[in-house]
């Protein structure tokens, strides 16, 4: 028994929030007064949107001090609570994540359901202890319904058939960058499958980083989507030909200094400073490294290898392909070798833009979160940054890939884009791998806006000449259209979404919306359900609260980067409320300004406890 005491079972805790009295399926602890029995002292905040399984979130005094905050103690509390966590067998049927402890001393514990051992999609529940080993928060998703019901989980077929139905539903090309298959539970239309998820990411053809759910009994194909992180979402806007992979054969770009591309081993460099000129003409400062050239000559690679504590940060040409494998088939080296070289310390032409900002960029979004944050690289553990810069031809993208590990940026067409390698968007695309080692925010839906939101953010964070997104990528038809931003978190509307989404609009005229009024509710396979869109409504809070409260990038940066630790996998708009609240909260108490200014710009832009996408759907215009 490591719990000191038994936990009070007092009647002494009030149960807040209209959410929590209006949601669906929530009136279990209201009915009962459980919760009420968890609190020994003081309030209890709660709210719930979860139809099956305990409240979404519960904040309060819920137990006694533990001798340890670790996963076992969290499932041992939930054990001894499981009547009202409405679960059967926590501690066989959660299966511990993570715990980490943070700067203020206390830990937070990431558990996943299971189905006879098998993991259910999605559903992460987090027990949060204090710096006193008591549990004072527990949220996530639960779904109490898959412990009673009985569900075959001995796949009847094998995991390399689920893999080749897969690929066939994609199309697959025969190069696959990435693929993984997990065999999982998948509650998926009010019904739950054995599954495997397979995730399959590639870069030749029409670039794709999927997720198929193969029904592991049938074969049949249950559900998909394409979690391809880019800046934007403009297939309807493009009417440039289709990203196509390069004729090995034919291999011709303007953007090589004349040297071949080398495959080097990066211990061998040694380290230089240099300068280049960036895509929109500003001077910048470079890290290189160099090592032996042609005919005696010196050979110049964006490869920063000037922080000890991690992997370095290479930045590599594309050279105008999608992969560029073929190029060393022969000699078998890796292409993630290929850094991008230059014949002298000074990169300043035209073609090398792209490869100068990505680098320097690069560097400044790592400074800013070891700085700030204490953080170490994308994974927090001194990972490599890689980027690709001349991608494709003509790209109007610029996307985070899980598979690869690495940023990506397309040059642009010249008429929506220049390259896009932009401060912003470089912080951008970096944060979308924060959100992935962080344990992943689904890209789809409000869950997929959240992830969106975090990275446009944190864009205007790092790049802080402004709150709009993509000022320094806007190619010559969008400025001669007055579109000067690719949007705004300052004042979201003052842009215009894709016309195909308007339909999706409150009042049909398409704007990006700043309040929850003007959601979008769009299917799963119009921009993932809204991921570009409906972040705006986020974003503009964080706008709000530094700017129009006052609180400043800093008190933003700091909150949004800790509620992380109250996130999971599905977080839905309501829960990432809840834990910007809990996040400030934690940081500067209940009474602070602080708190009263996000609390107040949730108010502003409409988003209030326990905001239920199902309650507020709106069928589009036309
Ligand atoms: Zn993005």
């Amino acid at each position: 028994m490591v719990l000191k005491k038994p936990v009070s079972l007092m009647l002494s805790g009030l149960i807040l929030g209209s959410g929590f009295l209006a949601g669906g399926g929530a009136s279990h602890a209201d009915e009962n007064g459980e919760f009420g029995t968890l609190g020994n002292d003081g309030e209890l905040r709660v709210m719930n949107q979860n139809n099956q399984g305990p409240p979404s979130f519960v904040a309060g005094m819920l137990s006694e001090r533990f001798e340890q905050a670790n996963g076992q103690n969290a499932k041992r509390f939930l054990e001894q609570h499981k009547d009202v966590f409405e679960m059967d067998a926590p501690e066989q049927n959660l299966k511990e994540v993570r715990a980490t402890e943070d700067e203020l001393g206390m830990t937070h514990v990431r558990l996943q359901q299971t189905k006879d051992g098998v993991p259910v999609d999605r559903n992460e529940l987090n027990v949060h202890f204090n710096e006193n080993n008591e549990v004072t928060v527990v949220n996530g998703n639960y779904d109490s319904k898959l412990d009673e019901i009985k569900l075959d989980t001995t796949p009847r077929l094998a995991k390399n058939s689920a893999m080749e139905v897969a690929k066939d539903a994609v199309n697959a090309p025969d190069f696959i960058e990435f693929e993984k298959s997990d065999l999982i539970v998948y509650p998926f239309q009010d019904d739950y499958f054995l599954a495997y998820r397979v995730n399959l990411e590639f870069h030749s053809g029409a670039a794709g980083n999927w997720f198929i759910y193969v029904d592991a009994h049938s074969g049949d194909i249950i559900d998909r989507y394409d979690a391809m992180t880019g800046i934007g979402h403009f297939e309807e806007m493009l009417d440039t030909a289709p990203v196509t992979e390069e004729d090995p054969g034919a291999f011709q770009s303007q953007f090589t200094s004349g040297i071949s591309p080398l495959s080097i081993d990066p211990d061998t460099l040694h380290q230089s400073r240099g300068k280049g000129i960036g895509t929109t003409g500003a001077q910048k400062n470079l890290n290189l490294g160099h090592g032996p050239g042609e005919n005696g000559g010196q050979t110049f690679y964006l490869a920063d290898q000037r922080s000890d504590e991690m992997d370095g940060i290479y930045t590599y040409n594309m050279q105008n392909t999608t992969n560029r494998m073929w190029l060393y088939e022969n000699d078998n080296a890796s292409w993630k070798n290929v850094v991008y070289d230059g014949d002298s310390s000074s990169w300043e032409t035209v073609g090398q833009g792209p490869g100068v900002d990505a680098h320097k960029n690069s560097r400044i979004v790592y400074d800013y979160f070891k700085e700030n944050h204490g953080r170490n690289s994308l994974d927090d553990n001194g990972m490599a940054i890689e980027s690709r810069v001349h991608y494709a031809t003509e790209f109007n993208n610029a996307f985070w890939s899980n598979g690869l590990a690495m940023m990506t940026y397309g040059d642009g067409d010249g008429q929506q884009f220049i390259p896009l390698a932009a401060l912003d968007v470089t912080a951008h695309e970096m944060m979308h791998g924060i959100t992935h080692y962080n344990g992943g925010l689904r890209y789809r839906f409000e869950t997929g806006a959240v992830n969106e939101a975090f990275s446009d953010t944190f864009g205007s964070i790092i790049d802080d000449r402004s709150w709009h997104v993509g000022e320094d990528i806007m190619g010559e038809a969008w400025l001669e259209d007055g579109r000067f931003a690719l949007r705004s978190s300052e004042d979201p509307g003052l842009f215009p979404v894709n016309q195909s989404f308007w339909a999706y609009s409150v009042d049909g005229e398409g704007r990006y919306p700043s309040h929850m009024e003007e959601f979008y509710f769009l299917p799963g396979n119009m921009d993932n359900g809204g991921v570009h869109i409906n972040c705006t409504i986020l974003q503009h809070s964080a706008y709000l609260v530094s700017e129009e409260y006052d609180m400043g990038r800093d008190v933003v940066a700091d909150v949004w980067y800790r509620s992380y630790d109250y996130l999971h996998f599905d977080a839905t708009f309501a829960e990432f409320r809840e834990a910007i609240l809990q996040s400030a909260i934690d940081l500067y108490g209940e009474n602070s300004e602080e708190y009263d200014a996000f609390l107040g710009a949730f108010d502003d832009i409409g988003l209030y406890e326990g905001w239920d996408y199902d309650e507020n759907f709106r069928d589009p215009l036309w």
